[in-house]
């Protein structure tokens, strides 16, 4: 019999979780105003919030913490995460950052100006925020077939090299400062770019003169979508695949809250060294100092060696294997959700699970309710109320999609929470009928609605 595939770890430190009752969490989520964000973590069972800065460390990184360097220039753990950059992404400039968002802030501070345009595939809600702050405007050029969950396709995160070069004919060169590839695509749900897709638009983007950039937060993931999807690169390493993945970039930012397991630090990297220059001013007006960028120098540490991590194929199997094992389950179940699985998230299509659930009453979030009712678990709305109001009419902005997004930490859950998830699903999907009331807003913020929105039931 073929041996199944199991976890490349196992556990030596436990935090115990509270499995509460249901008339517990009736209770909490009333306090809460019916939104997930107002909830204590000890009222929550399984965190499905994010995946982001919610993994676990090894014991190699725990050793990096006790080894970091602490001083204030020149810090040992900042060449040991230089060197790692260099090696594993083949980039030689980089400056560390508090966060993915920061080393936005630091690379747009010294690329982008008013009426700028920057293409990419689906830009991130902060990437997207941090170039609209500055009167720039963020072209979505993603390929039609990300938008519909039902269809399978191996690459949903492309970047319609089409439309990429239709927004380089239409604006100078002057006006377009970079472009951005997000891998893997987190707002189409984690989808992959293929490494066919990164080179073409590469090649573009260099036939008119234009910068490249990757948002690579889920780097490591995205190359392990490449060696098992792409023709051509199941023999390759997943290291050889992320060099040849940044081989076609200038430059990058990346939150490693993600791929790089750890729970703050991000970093920008770049081959020019003038531009580097130019964003280490903002870096040292924003973050701190060039060597350490708002973390501490064991974060330096333990962020290099997470690099090293997040890219093992054997800990990237586990890690993906588990996201594609909850959807599995939720398939067989019957339940409706974005097709392929992405490598971090599985995202249920509320508008198919609660079709009788008035749109006005916020389907994803009625539906993330529920599943909070149902077993303690939280996963995030990624719908109306995330969308917020149209800036001008102030009527609600009803995306494409009502999603309820479910996000799995890094080496934090075993399969038994996930086969529990997936069973809390699976009752509400049962009794799916019985709901066909959801919620309506009582208060609510002008922008980002969602993190503070207050609710009641319809
Ligand atoms: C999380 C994320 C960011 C922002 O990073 P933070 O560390 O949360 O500031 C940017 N881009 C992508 C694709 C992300 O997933």
């Amino acid at each position: 019999m073929e041996l199944p595939f199991a976890e490349p770890y196992k556990i030596k430190v436990v935090e115990p979780i509270y499995r509460s009752t249901r008339q517990e969490r009736e209770a909490w989520i009333a306090e809460a105003h019916y939104n997930l964000f107002n909830l204590r973590s000890d009222q929550v069972y399984i965190d499905l919030l994010t995946d982001s800065g919610t993994g676990a460390l090894s014991q190699m990184q725990w050793s990096e913490i006790m080894l970091g360097d602490e001083s204030y220039a020149g810090s040992l753990s900042y060449h040991k995460l230089k060197d790692t950059i260099m090696k594993l992404l083949g980039m030689p400039y980089f400056l560390p950052a508090h966060q993915g968002r920061a080393a936005e802030n630091v690379l747009f501070s010294a690329m982008l100006k008013a009426g700028d345009i920057v293409p990419g595939n689906s830009h991130f809600d902060t990437t997207k925020g941090h170039i609209e702050y500055r009167r720039a405007i963020a072209v979505d050029c993603t390929i039609d077939e990300a938008a519909d969950t039902s269809l399978f396709h191996p690459f949903k995160g492309n970047i319609d090299v089409g439309k990429l070069e239709a927004v380089f004919q239409q604006y100078p060169k002057e006006k377009i400062p970079l472009c951005i590839i997000t891998i893997t695509n987190n707002t189409a749900g984690g989808q992959p770019v293929s490494m066919e897709n990164i080179r073409k638009a590469s090649e573009v983007c260099r036939k008119y003169g234009v910068p490249m950039f990757l948002d690579a937060a889920r780097f490591a993931e995205n190359a392990y979508f490449i060696k098992t999807r792409e023709k051509g690169y199941q023999d390759k390493s997943i290291r050889e695949i992320v060099l040849e993945m940044f081989s076609y970039a200038d430059g990058a930012t990346m939150s490693s809250k993600k791929d790089a397991i750890v729970n703050i630090g991000g970093f920008m990297a770049c081959r020019d060294k003038s531009l580097y220059q130019k964003a280490s001013v903002f870096n040292i007006m924003y973050e701190g100092f060039i060597t350490y960028g708002g973390l501490a120098g064991r974060d330096l540490g333990a962020l290099a060696q997470g690099l090293m991590e997040g890219t093992e194929l054997d800990f990237l199997e586990s890690r993906i294997g588990q996201v594609a094992l909850l959807g599995q389950m939720l398939h067989d179940y019957g339940i409706p959700m974005q097709q392929p699985t992405g490598g971090h998230a599985v995202f249920i299509d509320a508008s198919k699970f609660l079709p009788q659930v008035p749109r006005e009453q916020f389907r994803a979030q009625t539906l993330a309710v529920e599943l909070y009712l149902e077993g303690g678990v939280r996963g995030v709305e990624i719908g109306t109320i995330l969308a917020d109001r149209d800036p001008i009419t102030r009527e609600n902005r009803y995306p494409a999609l009502e999603l309820l997004r479910l996000a799995v930490p890094r080496r934090a859950y075993t399969n038994n929470h996930i086969a529990y998830v997936a069973a809390c699903l699976k009752n509400i999907f049962d009794r799916r009928n019985e709901i066909s009331k959801g919620l309506v807003i009582v208060e609510e913020a002008p922008i980002m609605r969602h993190f503070t929105v207050e609710l009641k039931k319809a």
